[in-house]
């Protein structure tokens, strides 16, 4: 587990994302949104982080069970964030990753069971999937 502060794991966040949203990949400015959220005893690690534009991260506050099926909120496990999957497409490279708080960032794991690579279990509208894209 992660014990760094607020700083840190933002300035990790902010290097990892390259000013793009981690879930739809459009640029943006970027919200922190926590996986495990503060009221459940989330911290400010990079694991339990997503830079995320506004839009997604609201899209994940009101939706946390879908939210929870890409591992882009963790509600329904004790898990730590960092053995928790997510589905991502960074470099237009869809799949599931662990977060991690050194090169390389995202570490690809295999599709949980009932999972694609190519597409996260939920989505909102405006995600557009790499093999989607023109
Ligand atoms: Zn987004």
């Amino acid at each position: 587990m992660n014990t760094y502060g607020e700083a840190r794991g933002r300035k990790i966040i902010k290097t990892r994302a390259e000013g793009r949203c981690e879930i739809c990949q459009r640029p943006s400015t970027l919200e922190w949104s926590h996986r495990r959220s503060r009221a459940q005893g989330g911290s400010w690690s990079s694991a339990n982080g997503l830079g995320v534009c506004r839009s997604c991260h609201a899209w994940c506050e009101a939706h946390p069970v879908k939210a929870d099926a890409c591992g882009w909120r963790i509600v329904s496990r004790d898990t730590p964030p960092e053995d928790v999957p997510v589905w991502l497409a960074p470099y237009g490279m869809a799949g599931w990753y662990l977060l991690l708080d050194v090169e390389p960032t995202y570490q690809g794991v295999p599709a949980p069971p009932g999972t694609l690579d190519g597409e996260p279990p939920h989505r909102p509208d405006w995600v557009v999937l790499p093999r989607e894209r023109v």
